[in-house]
């Protein structure tokens, strides 16, 4: 297996391969870069096919990390960690806590949270063992409406603020009464973004894998139930990834009638590529790790004690950076995901 010339690497600082006996454990953490402070990100949990697989994962993630949290102005670099192993049946109290271990001998160089394949209660039993973790805290506002650790409400905040930003510099509008918007994907950030655009007054078509999970958004938000394949072919306004990555790709993007993309997955664009395709259609892309950083944004100021109301102005300005990303990507006729990556740049540079 590669490490220094691996086609991922990018001058990651650090790479551990973390191991306990006792518990099974075996986890890689990747800290890309720390030039603006300790690298957070979330602990991925997944049944990777093989540890080559997991490697890549970890370093491509963290990478991404570093580039989020410089373009939402953190003071925070980028990092990741991956757990090799099925979240239902392998993960135990003894393994998250031997995680935790893993974390706290990095000395709080990484800080983290959860992602796909953990929870909250899976960061609190990290939490018994180090105080570099995110996530876990329950935050309440002025008029006492509480909410736990969980930082997808937020990241569909920044979502729907994001689409909001895309709507008026693409089609010169500020109202989304009766925009027409096709979700992929309505789980924990999804669902919260539907009720966002829905209370707008969008009107929303749906597909998800789950079932359930569709006929949910039919009975609460009348939003109209599409077939899995079929989200792509929608006659809608906005285009919102909120499933999983590489959706936009050589089969996909002809099929596309949205003149804009805003979604909250990570990874979207199947290559470097595509970004430029989707310019060249006139199709409005919001670059993943700018729309949706919200979550990054809410577990970063949980760990400052901010006031919850900052936590907010500080999503809602996902939508200020997302306009200056499209007006200099069309002053200087570029895909906005190049233009997201050089700010980014020059922010963590
Ligand atoms: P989730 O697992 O709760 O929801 C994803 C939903 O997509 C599920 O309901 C799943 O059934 C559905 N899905 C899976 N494959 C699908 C397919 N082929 N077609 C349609 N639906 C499909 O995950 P989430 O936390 O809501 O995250 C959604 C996306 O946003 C992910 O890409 C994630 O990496 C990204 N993201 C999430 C956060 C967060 O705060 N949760 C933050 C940043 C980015």
């Amino acid at each position: 297996m590669k490490l220094f010339t691996h086609h991922e690497f990018d001058n990651h600082e650090q790479v551990v391969f973390c191991h306990d006996k006792a518990s099974g454990l075996k986890a890689i953490i990747a800290i890309h870069n720390t030039h603006r402070g300790p690298a957070l990100g979330g602990c991925r949990m997944y049944p990777y096919a093989s540890e080559a697989e997991a490697l890549n994962d970890v370093l491509r993630l963290s990478r991404g990390m570093t580039y989020k949290s410089a373009i939402a102005n953190l003071p925070l670099g980028g990092g990741k960690s991956v757990i090799i192993g099925d979240p239902r049946r392998d993960k135990t109290p003894a393994l998250m806590r031997a995680m935790g271990l893993a974390v706290e001998r990095l000395g709080g160089r990484y800080i983290v949270a959860e992602d796909s394949g953990t929870h909250v209660a899976d960061m609190q039993l990290i939490g018994e063992v180090t105080n570099h973790v995110s996530g876990i805290a329950e935050k309440c506002d002025a008029e006492g409406n509480c909410r736990n650790g969980d930082p997808s409400p937020m990241t569909a905040r920044g979502t729907f603020v994001g689409i909001q930003a895309a709507v008026r510099h693409r089609l010169g509008r500020d109202s989304l009464q009766g925009l027409r918007v096709a979700i992929q994907g309505v789980g924990n950030v999804g669902h919260h973004l539907a009720k966002h655009l829905h209370d707008a007054g969008a009107q929303i078509w749906v597909s998800d894998i789950n079932r359930e999970a569709v006929q949910h958004m039919v009975n609460e938000l009348g939003a109209v139930a599409v077939a899995n394949e079929e989200i792509y072919d929608q006659d809608v306004d906005v285009f919102a990834p909120c499933a999983m990555g590489a959706i936009l790709n050589d089969e996909t993007i002809p099929r596309l009638r949205a003149r804009i993309v805003a979604g909250a997955a990570n990874n979207q664009l199947a290559e470097k590529r595509h970004g430029s395709i989707l310019t060249e259609k006139g199709i409005l892309y919001a670059p993943d790790y700018v729309i949706n950083a919200g979550g990054v944004i809410d577990v970063c100021y949980e760990r400052n004690a901010t006031d919850p109301q900052q936590i907010v102005r500080q999503v809602d300005a996902i939508g200020e950076t997302l306009s200056e990303i499209f007006n200099r990507a069309e002053q200087q006729h570029r895909p906005t995901d190049e233009l997201a990556d050089q700010l980014a740049e020059e922010r963590f540079a």
